[in-house]
């Protein structure tokens, strides 16, 4: 019963001795969350023009992102 809590005890310890080298090197994450909030979000590329834009303001049409209801409508550039 002994040896079965010693060794409880020693996996514990390893997790987290492990848990804490690959959180060592996250030590900054505290600083970079306010330019993390600040972040635009994921930009897409409309494929008619090129305009960057979030995606959250992308309109899909054919498995493709554009800018507007106008480019989605006018299809990818060249096509
Ligand atoms: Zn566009």
């Amino acid at each position: 019963m002994g040896r079965l809590l010693i060794f409880a005890l020693a996996v514990f310890g390893l997790i987290w001795l492990l848990k804490r080298a690959l959180e060592g090197h996250t030590d900054g994450d505290a600083r970079q969350a306010p330019r993390a909030r600040g972040a635009p979000g994921d930009l897409v590329r409309c494929a008619h023009c090129g305009l960057h834009l979030p995606r959250a303001d992308a309109h899909g049409a054919g498995g493709r992102l554009y800018c507007g209801e106008e480019h989605a409508r006018l299809g990818p550039e060249g096509e």
